[in-house]
């Protein structure tokens, strides 16, 4: 579903990703750990067409991102082909970015009738059913500033799902969150684990990466230092800069 070969990305003189080669399987949850600053935001940013790599080839879906290939020359793909694809992705972020205007209903309606054209009669009903998914079924004319952090963040997967992405993004989806609320996140994307989607995890919950996690990642200084099955890579670490990461969160 996902496919890195090399990647860099610098920003100016900042070399963020040095060289990452990583595969996601369909229907797999692939979690991605390390520290602050080791280009975790920025290879999702990648995927997901909010940042352009300088070098190597990102692949979703067996599709390349940004760029069409044509014998061994790239060309970059036009604003409206960037916007097909990815749409073909759903992404939630640490904030949860809904519009504050808008009820949750409203916020998970938008994506599908403005960007799909979609008649509002169909979206309302998707956005309903997401909602109710989401355990929020009866908050659904609730204003964001209404909703405890917990409920918006679920409001924002219900959202990016409503686009009914092939893969789905998760950048530290809990860390704003206060502790008690992040059990009822992380049960949304474990039922969402569960249906198949096709997940990358960026996290600092090592409970989640153990027991949801096919894979897992750790990331450090824009290289994939480890990787394995979560229980091997946090049981077992094989490396010292894994080992003294862990040591620090676990
Ligand atoms: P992580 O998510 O692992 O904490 P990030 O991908 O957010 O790491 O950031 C990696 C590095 O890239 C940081 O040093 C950050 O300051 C830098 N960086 C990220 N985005 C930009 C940007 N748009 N311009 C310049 N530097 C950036
Ligand atoms: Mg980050």
């Amino acid at each position: 579903m996902v496919k890195a070969e090399g990647v860099h990305k610098s920003f100016g003189p900042a070399h963020i990703l040095k060289g990452i080669d990583l595969e996601v399987s369909p229907r797999e949850v692939f979690c991605l750990i390390g520290p602050s600053g080791s280009g975790k935001s920025t290879f999702l940013r990648c995927i997901n067409h909010l940042e352009k790599i300088n070098a190597g080839r990102l692949y979703v879906d067996g599709t390349l991102v940004g760029y069409r290939q044509s014998g061994d020359k790239l060309y970059e793909l036009k604003e409206r082909e960037v916007a097909a694809q990815r749409r073909g992705i759903g992404m939630v972020f640490q904030r949860f970015n809904l519009f504050p205007h808008m009820t949750a209903l409203e916020n998970v309606m938008e994506a599908p009738v403005q960007v799909k054209r979609e008649s509002k009669a169909v979206a309302r009903e998707r956005a309903q059913r997401l909602l109710d998914r989401v355990g929020l079924g009866d908050k659904t004319g609730h204003y964001p500033s209404q909703l405890s952090g917990g409920q918006q963040q679920r409001v924002a997967i219900a959202r990016a799902l409503a686009m009914e992405p092939k893969l789905m993004l998760f950048d530290e989806p809990t860390s704003a969150l206060d502790p008690e609320l992040v059990g009822e996140v992380l049960d949304v994307m474990r039922d969402l684990a569960q249906d198949g989607m096709t997940m990358i995890v960026v996290t600092h919950e090592m409970g989640f990466a153990r027991e949801v996690g096919d894979s897992l990642v750790f990331m450090d200084d824009g290289v994939v230092v480890e990787s394995g099955h979560p229980r091997e890579v946090l049981t077992n670490p094989q490396h010292e800069r894994t080992k003294s990461f862990l040591s620090k969160v676990l």
